[in-house]
């Protein structure tokens, strides 16, 4: 796979199912990038891949950076994210194709609550750590950095827990506040 970008120091890496699975040329650099620089995301994307989770841009409400949709068996990366450089679109990516590779692996078997939150947890790690390594390819953006600074101070229950949309898609409401 041949591809140009400041990411790649000598050669790139990339998953040729992406070809047909990903239109968006932004996004599948992005994904490259990913591929490319954290060779422990590799078997997440691999089994995305397997399942053959197409990932797209698209629009998305508010506060929705990307989804994925396990009826569906896509991800949609917000759109607006396009516009922010690579390592925020990777960085989501990574989150999302991580959700799509989970949803591959318990082979439709359901997660209770916890394994939800859990997944949450290990799916803003990517996002960290995905962020961490390709932020000198983009310009600042404080919204990531404080997503690292979570991460690396073992804070990420935290950003999970707190957050009213996981409440309800993991526990089926929003836990009100005392
Ligand atoms: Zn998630």
């Amino acid at each position: 796979m041949v591809v140009q970008g400041a990411f790649c120091q000598q050669s790139c890496l990339g998953l040729a199912e992406w070809t047909g699975l990903v239109a968006d040329e932004r996004v599948r650099l992005a994904l490259i990038a990913t591929y490319t620089q954290l060779e422990t995301w590799r078997p997440v994307a691999q089994d995305a891949a397997r399942a053959r989770v197409p990932v797209v841009a698209g629009p998305l409400a508010a506060g929705f950076e990307g989804v994925y949709i396990p009826n569906e068996k896509r991800v949609i990366i917000n759109e607006h994210l396009l516009a922010d450089g690579l390592p925020p679109l990777a960085a989501v990516a990574a989150h999302e194709v991580f959700h799509a590779s989970q949803a591959f692996r318990r082979q439709g078997k359901g997660v209770d609550p916890a394994g939800c939150l859990e997944e949450e947890q290990a799916a803003f790690r990517w996002t960290a750590e995905t962020y961490d390594r390709l932020r000198v390819y983009g310009p600042p953006n404080a919204g990531y950095d404080g997503i690292v600074q979570s991460w690396k101070q073992g804070k990420l229950r935290d950003v999970v827990l707190l957050q009213p949309a996981y409440q309800v898609e993991c526990l089926g409401r929003e836990l009100p506040n005392y």
